[in-house]
């Protein structure tokens, strides 16, 4: 349920801000897993803040999760005083005054605040190559600047979120047991997934060959994670809850998912999902000027892989979910899980066909000629 301004101030009242704010309650934002509430303040030299109620449904852990963000941030705050970098802002956490950085409210609720961004905005569709390439470079730049942090020291807070072998077997065990006596229906789908698990294993077996370093990783690479000022230049990479150590190309290859795609994600008629390639360049582009500077050759031949597994590994989790009779995901309709389904790996499709023209593109922009 929404808290109301009542609610809000009282959990105000626990964080040392400066100046007095609005506690009209309104959510802010288009976030699917946090709450989200502005807070104006009412004198005109402070700033506005950005409170959120944490979803411990989905973040079990909100201390090594709080962890993982204040280490990140440090990090990127100090080596971009050191690089005497500024284009990008570092978000900033309000600390609480029980001297944490959170505060845990009688309902069992954990709440935290960021200084509001001024003058910002966020896009939850890119509608131009400027914004794409603007994008790809606030991502890349983000790695680049964590590229030596020790990844090591930060929790993984979602285990095996991006594991593909951990999706598959999950997968297989929902095909096995055929719960929702649906297996017969999808044999197509079920084939076309099967037939690509050696491709889409690549990443993960060349971080156990130690062809990939684990980097620290934005792992929700979504465009409204971005913060745009009012010329469409990006000023911040925002939502850090799953900041953890991974590899680029996951990043890479879920920005380009959403991205690339003419269409929603369950976008019904196949006929719609084509590809914007020029988008995809313009992602490229700016994200190799910024990961160009650290990425290894593997790195950069993985980043297509990264672009083919993000589709699949939706597809292997809609088509789970709906073997299982869709409980995990939300659901509007009956076969909303198979059309979803279908239309990432109608994507995937798509990709596969354009294999040697997206590869030319990433080796335009890369120091790297790939083969
Ligand atoms: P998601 O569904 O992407 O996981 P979320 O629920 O985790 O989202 P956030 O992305 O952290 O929530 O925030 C929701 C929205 O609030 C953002 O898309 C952005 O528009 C806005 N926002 C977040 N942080 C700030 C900030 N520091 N300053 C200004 N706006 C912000
Ligand atoms: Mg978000
Ligand atoms: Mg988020």
């Amino acid at each position: 349920a929404k808290a109301k301004a009542a609610d809000i101030q009282k959990i105000v009242e626990n964080f040392l801000i400066s100046g007095e704010v609005e506690t009209s309650g309104l959510n802010y934002g288009s976030g699917h897993i946090n709450d989200t509430y502005c807070l104006y303040n009412k004198q005109p030299h402070e700033p506005n803040y950005l409170l959120q109620r944490i979803n411990h449904h989905v973040f079990k852990d909100v201390s090594a999760l709080t962890d993982n963000i204040y280490l990140v941030l440090n990090y990127l705050k100090k080596k971009m005083q050191l690089l005497q970098q500024s284009d990008l802002q570092v978000l900033e956490l309000i600390p609480a005054k029980n001297k944490m950085l959170y505060h845990k409210d009688e309902d069992g609720n954990y709440w935290r605040m960021y200084v509001f961004i001024k003058d910002s905005k966020s896009f939850d569709i890119v509608e131009t190559e400027q914004q794409a390439e603007e994008g790809g470079r606030a991502f890349g730049q983000f790695q680049a600047l964590l590229s030596d942090m020790n990844a090591s020291l930060l929790s993984e807070t979602i285990v095996d979120f991006h594991n593909i072998l951990f999706r598959l077997d999950n997968f297989n065990k929902a095909l096995k047991e055929n719960k929702a006596n649906r297996a017969a229906n999808v044999q197509e789908e079920i084939d076309f997934i099967l037939a690509r698990v050696t491709q889409m294993r690549r990443i993960y077996d060349m971080g156990q060959q130690g062809l990939l370093p684990k980097r620290i990783t934005h792992n929700d690479t979504k465009f409204n994670n971005i913060l745009f000022n009012q010329q469409d230049k990006a000023i911040c990479v925002i939502d850090l809850d799953t900041v953890m150590p991974g590899y680029v190309a996951y990043d890479f290859g879920d920005a380009i998912r959403t991205i690339i795609n003419t269409a929603a994600e369950d976008e019904a008629d196949l006929s719609k999902i084509k590809l914007n390639i020029p988008l995809f360049e313009a992602y490229t582009k700016g994200y190799l000027a910024e990961a160009g500077k650290f990425l290894t050759a593997n790195e950069v031949k993985s980043l297509l892989l990264g672009v083919f597994l993000l589709p699949y590994m939706q597809a292997v989790r809609f088509l789970t979910d709906y073997l299982e009779g869709d409980h995990y995901f939300k659901i509007a309709y009956p076969e909303h899980n198979l059309v979803r389904t279908k239309a990432q790996l109608h994507l995937l499709k798509q990709l596969e066909e354009h294999e040697a023209e997206l590869q030319e593109i990433i080796s335009t922009y890369s120091i790297y000629k790939l083969k």
